[in-house]
């Protein structure tokens, strides 16, 4: 089915109700709501789904995955604190809908995904439809991408039984990491402080649930 991309006063409003449920749930950063209630998360789904798209909810985007609940993506994005310029690792590309937030923030993201569908709608939507440049790569995130690095930030998208210690390394001194980290069923979500070349502050935040991250430095 041909998508229309249509943003009008439905979407519009759907959205601004979706940031104010954000705000009671604690997003505080007013950054990141402000980049939420711009961005039409619709975009990112087939047009039979678009009612749910400003559901405070996670849903299924084919392969098994999912787009990330909208909460997940403002909290995990505020504990990245995005400065204007910051160069930034998404592992777990998904719907691309996250590296959207990331780049209206004026982040510089690298953004990887391991299922050749998601990778290649992703960049479409992204690039052809929504006019955002991001650098879209293919393949096992849970190495990094050591071509690019170091990177300010890096947020991972998808469950780890633990922070690989490869991604820590393409972190620059002074920057985060957000992951969520723990078993199938549960993860905590976990930042890491670069203070030194080899010292790190470990924060253990709440539990969420992802789909797992596979790869040679995860399950
Ligand atoms: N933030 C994304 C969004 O809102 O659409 C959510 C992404 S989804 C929860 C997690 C993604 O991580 C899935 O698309 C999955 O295929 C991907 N993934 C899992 N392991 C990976 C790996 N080792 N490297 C790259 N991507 C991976």
């Amino acid at each position: 089915m041909a998508h229309k991309y249509i943003d009008n006063y439905r979407e519009k409003g759907a959205r601004k109700r979706l940031v104010e449920v954000l705000r009671k749930k604690g997003i505080e950063d007013e950054r990141v709501l402000e980049a939420i209630g711009k961005i039409p998360r619709h975009y990112f789904f087939d047009e039979t789904f678009w009612v749910q798209a400003y559901k405070d909810i996670a849903f299924p985007i084919g392969e098994g995955q999912t787009i990330s609940q909208p909460y997940t993506v403002a909290y995990q994005t505020e504990l990245l604190h995005i400065q204007k310029g910051d160069k930034v690792l998404e592992i777990g590309t998904g719907s691309g809908y996250q590296t959207c937030v990331l780049m209206e923030l004026g982040a510089k993201v690298y953004t990887i995904e391991r299922q050749e569908k998601l990778y290649d709608r992703a960049k479409w939507v992204l690039s052809a439809k929504m006019g955002y440049k991001a650098n879209f790569f293919l393949g096992d995130g849970s190495i990094g991408i050591a071509a690019h690095a170091p990177y300010d930030k890096i947020i991972v998208t998808a469950g780890a039984p633990t922070v690989p210690d490869v991604l820590l390394k393409q972190l620059k001194v002074g920057g985060i990491i957000v992951i969520p980290v723990g078993n199938e069923d549960a993860q905590k979500m976990v930042t890491v402080l670069k203070t030194g070349d080899n010292d790190y502050e470990k924060i253990v935040l709440g539990t969420f649930r992802f789909v797992p991250l596979v790869g040679d430095r995860a399950w």
